[in-house]
């Protein structure tokens, strides 16, 4: 007998038909023998649906409302499957976020989970009950309902298995597993059988939405066994582990891109101590965060163009700041471009060979790409690039680093 947490995202649930599938799975482990907790997401396309109610009524709308809108998308699904539940005999109880509490912190629409109360789930487990908890929902401080962040369902299902002490936490979704980069776009991609928590994090936060990244650190602290894998098909899913659970380290294990990103150039700059201080210093006390850095030093040397990425939804904020600090840093233009992807190789292997950058540039170089911005960090290569050339590249270096299924 096991515990298990079976999560199933927005397509798993996506209608009564598929609500019925799921409950047959969530049967199936039941009948094995193992006490189980299910986790739903609202029904695709639900939640997006909610969040424009809330910018067609007020674009500024205060958080703990929108939190009390777009919460309800789960509330519904929560209740379909302990219905499809008892259609099929088994004995469930849904579950919403303020009833069991799953406590969080006061940030609306992007709280983080502190506690979860188990104790009556578990002595229901005992009785042989499922139990069906509403994901991407929690209880604030402020005693209101609040949510954990798009995607936040993931980080629902492995928190939930971290306070039950699960055997296993299972996310259900509409892919087979993880793989070397989105199917959707790679049409070659392969699926990983394995994958470590450090490179599915720098993924997930690199922007393969298949996980909130969130969930991922949650998994990693708390060493929960999670895997992904398909509600629609029986094949076997993607375990993310330790590393030192995996034996043949791979240098490139998954490419992947992000689009939320965009750039902003100061031109002429003066080149003297300081002027990075001013620049950067403006943003972080406006709260808003810069990823890439580069800086480019004019032929005399007097002055630089310094280039650096912000959130796309910072944009604006971000350029009012600097427009503000303009004769403090001294510039003579600022030139703001949304238009910026920023591609990524992720892979533990990197920690112990050269050379990834090196052929991360030339498969660039080879479709004519050109690179705006680097980063790296022990495990990762990142590059700034044009939007309309995605695809282009992440094939591209899918192909480059051997990743491509035959
Ligand atoms: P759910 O509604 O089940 O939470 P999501 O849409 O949040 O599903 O996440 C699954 C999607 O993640 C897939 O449909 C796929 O397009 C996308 N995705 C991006 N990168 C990857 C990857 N490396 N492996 C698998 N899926 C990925
Ligand atoms: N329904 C929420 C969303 O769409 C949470 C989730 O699906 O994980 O963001
Ligand atoms: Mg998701």
């Amino acid at each position: 007998m096991a515990r298990l947490v079976m999560k199933f995202g927005g397509t798993s649930v996506a209608g009564t038909e598929r609500i019925r599938n799921a409950a047959a799975r969530v049967k199936r482990e039941v009948e094995a023998g193992n006490e189980v907790a299910v986790v739903v997401s609202a029904m695709a396309g639900e939640t997006n649906r909610l969040v424009g109610f809330c910018r067609e009524i007020a674009p500024l709308h205060d958080a703990r409302e929108y939190d009390t809108v777009v919460a309800s998308g789960e509330q519904v699904t929560t209740g379909l499957m302990a219905l499809a539940l008892h259609q099929i005999d088994v004995s469930a109880r849904s579950w919403l976020g303020w009833q069991i509490p799953v406590r969080t912190d006061g940030t609306h629409g992007s709280a983080r989970i502190e506690a979860i109360e188990t104790a009556e789930i578990e002595r229901r487990f005992g009785e042989g009950q499922v139990a069906v908890v509403a994901g991407f929902q929690g209880l604030g401080p402020d005693g209101r309902v609040t949510t954990l962040g798009r995607g936040g369902s993931d980080t629902s299902a492995v928190a939930l298995a971290a306070a039950l002490r699960a055997d296993r936490c299972d996310i259900y979704t509409d892919v087979e597993g993880i793989f070397t980069a989105d199917p959707r776009i790679v049409t070659r991609a392969r699926k990983l059988a394995k994958i470590t928590y450090e490179e599915m994090l720098e993924l997930a936060s690199l922007g393969a939405r298949v996980l909130q990244t969130r969930s991922v650190e949650m998994a990693m602290n708390h060493r929960v066994r999670l895997q992904v894998l398909s509600s629609l098909s029986d094949a076997p899913g993607t375990l993310v582990i330790d590393e030192d659970e995996i034996m043949e380290k791979r240098v490139v294990s998954g490419i992947t891109y992000a689009p939320d990103e965009a750039k902003i150039t100061l031109h002429a700059v003066a080149d003297r101590p300081g002027v990075a201080a001013v620049i950067f210093g403006s943003l972080s006390q406006a709260n808003i965060n810069v990823d890439m850095i580069v800086q480019s030093a004019a032929p005399d040397g007097s002055t630089t163009d310094i280039t650096f990425t912000v959130g796309r939804t910072e944009l604006e904020r971000a350029l009012k700041v600097l427009e503000g600090k303009k004769s403090d840093i001294g510039y003579s233009r600022l030139s703001p471009d949304p238009n910026v992807v920023k591609v990524s190789v992720v892979g533990v292997g990197m920690r112990s060979h050269a050379g990834v950058a090196q052929t991360m540039f030339q498969a660039l170089a080879a479709k004519n790409i050109n690179i705006q911005a680097i980063s790296t960090s022990e495990i990762k290569v990142s590059v700034l690039i044009g939007a309309d050339y995605t695809e282009l590249a992440v094939r591209a270096l899918h192909s480059a680093f051997g990743l491509d299924a035959a």
